[in-house]
Formats: C-alpha cells, structure tokens, sequence
C-alpha cells in the first residue's frame, strides 16, 4: 500500500476544531470526522470531498481503528486513532454502535 505522508493543518469543518497534521491525521481529534479526500492514505486525490462519518471503533491491541463513512458516496474506510483524538469521543462511537 502507498503511503503518502502529507503533512499539514487543517482546519475540521464540522466542529471548527484546529487540527495540527503529523503527516499521518486525516481525522480530527475532537469530533472523530473525517474528509473524503483520498484514494490511497494521504494523496489528497479523490475528488469526492464529502465528510466521513466516524461509523465504529474496533481496539486491537493497545490500537483503536476508526472507521469512517463518506456520508456523500458511502464509501467506508478504517483508519488509525492517533494517540491526541478525544478518548471520550471513541467511547461515544463505540456505545452508538451497541445502541
Ligand atoms: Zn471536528
Ligand atoms: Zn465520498
């Protein structure tokens, strides 16, 4: 798999929220949402560009994955908690999920 690392900032246009890139962020820490803006991790080419809802949490490991779902296309995509994304807001997901 190819991955570009692409870092920057940008700012989360669901909840305002700043979020400061590490090259690997293509989710905001606060609100878990993401944007439909890859075809492989980080090339920022698909032109979609609908926002990714965080649908479910797995935890492997010490690991969270997100998975995110494009609520323009569908498209679904896991995606790696980074270490700073709001803890209480992956709990949130995870209880939606046993609603
Ligand atoms: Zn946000
Ligand atoms: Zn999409």
């Amino acid at each position: 798999m190819t991955f570009i690392k692409n870092k920057e900032d940008f700012k989360c246009e669901k909840c305002g929220h700043e979020v400061v890139g590490d090259g690997y962020t293509n989710h905001c820490s606060q609100c878990l949402w993401s944007k439909h803006v890859d075809i492989y991790p980080g090339d920022r080419l698909n032109k979609c560009g609908g926002h990714m809802e965080p649908i479910g949490v797995t935890k492997k490991g010490q690991e969270y994955t997100i998975f995110h779902k494009c609520t323009k296309c569908g498209f679904e995509k896991p995606n790696k908690a980074n270490k700073d994304d709001s803890f209480s807001m992956i709990i949130q997901v995870i209880a939606e999920n046993f609603k």
